[in-house]
């Protein structure tokens, strides 16, 4: 089965494998292990060795997300989050359930923000004291710009967090070039082509220190799990952690270096999504984003108007032809999601898309335009 979706992705089975073992997290080979893979992340995240932490959280991105929020932004803080899509909405949501204070910008879920919109917001409020922003909206597919909204947000004299979930490995992004990036969230089981299973933080270590104390949780505070590295060494545990996750993300980061890291992953899945977006409209079809928004991660395209088509029965038919995508969308538009993300390549792409062809030809979805 090729699996299609933006996360937990396809993976290779020597990823797999390694997940084979009972493993004690606080023996001491174990801790070497971690230490070392601390310093890989780190390396990967651009952060400065000393001026940024790696604090691993178990549980999926939402919870290192929720971290970063609670860490940096104080309870009743101000946090400006521009809403383009699904993901920003749960940013929000988590931001707002933890008592901070959300001031939602409203942006199409078809675009990148614009600086000047994140700079005329942040003029207009000065209790706004962070922006949250999403680096690939997963919903839809846009890639919103952190090189110039951390501009405008270090100008303003304002702090970052940056929800790098779907982005992180293959989207390019350095900690130590972004002073005004508190922290920045990703995972395991996405770009880096891992397990799913552990939400990963890389936060600035001043910050943690000015910032300890005012998560308003244990669990994910960030500053008390950096705190513990501090005193425990880079190679422990604060709590029981997935251990095998780790084992598997080790062996994942092997394949990533050997690939020829970040620059070599952006090129594969930017060219899996060229081909989906090709495609998907050589079969008539239309792709949610102009070609110019659409980015490496996730493609959305528009259901059809045609009755025939559903999206349960599209799903189906093309599950019986070998591929899996998303049985839900999260656009504004009705639309159906195929992620370009995973151990797959463009040849994977031209087949599932000829598994498209087919399934559409089952179902008898002639009309195929959007309604
Ligand atoms: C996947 C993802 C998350 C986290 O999702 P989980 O289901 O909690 O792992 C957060 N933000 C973005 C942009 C994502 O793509």
């Amino acid at each position: 089965m090729l699996l299609l979706i933006p996360g937990p992705v396809q993976t290779r089975p020597e990823v797999r494998a390694a997940m084979a073992a009972d493993i004690a997290p606080w023996d001491d080979d174990h801790r070497a292990e971690h230490a070392g893979l601390r310093a890989r992340l780190l390396a990967i995240a651009g952060g400065a060795p000393g001026g940024h932490a790696v604090l691993p959280v178990t549980g999926s991105g939402h919870a290192a997300v929720e971290a970063c929020l609670r860490t940096f932004v104080p309870a009743g803080g101000k946090v400006l989050i521009p809403l383009n899509g699904a993901y920003a909405h749960r940013m929000a949501r988590l931001a707002r359930e933890a008592g901070r204070v959300v001031a939602g910008l409203e942006v199409p879920d078809t675009r990148p923000v614009r600086a000047e919109e994140v700079a005329a917001a942040l003029a207009a409020d000065p209790a706004i004291g962070h922006v949250g922003m999403v680096y690939s909206e997963t919903g839809s597919g846009i890639v919103n710009d952190p090189e110039a909204i951390g501009a405008v947000v270090r100008a303003a004299g304002r702090r970052l967090i940056l929800d790098a979930v779907s982005a992180f490995g293959a989207l390019p992004f350095r900690m130590a070039a972004h002073p005004e990036c508190d922290a920045l969230a990703f995972t395991t089981g996405k770009c880096l082509e891992g397990m799913p299973g552990i939400g990963i933080a890389v936060a600035r270590t001043d910050r943690l220190l000015a910032c300890a104390g005012q998560a308003g949780s244990w669990v994910l505070d960030l500053a008390a799990i950096h705190e513990h590295a501090v005193h425990n060494g880079p190679g422990s545990h604060r709590f029981t952690p997935a251990v095998q996750v780790f084992r598997a993300l080790g062996v994942a980061l092997d394949l990533y270096e050997r690939e020829g890291g970040q620059p070599a992953r952006l090129a594969r899945y930017a060219e899996n999504a060229r081909v989906l977006y090709e495609g998907v409209r050589a079969l008539g079809l239309t792709p949610y984003l102009e070609r110019r928004h659409q980015g490496p991660v996730v493609v959305t395209v528009r259901q059809p108007a045609d009755p025939a088509f559903t999206l349960p029965g599209f799903v189906a038919a093309l599950k019986a032809r070998g591929v899996l995508i998303s049985n839900f969308f999260t656009t504004a538009a009705p639309t159906f999601r195929v992620g370009c993300i995973g151990a797959v390549a463009p040849e994977d792409m031209r087949a599932a898309v000829r598994a498209m062809g087919e399934a559409l030809d089952s179902l008898g979805v002639r009309r195929r335009a959007p309604a």
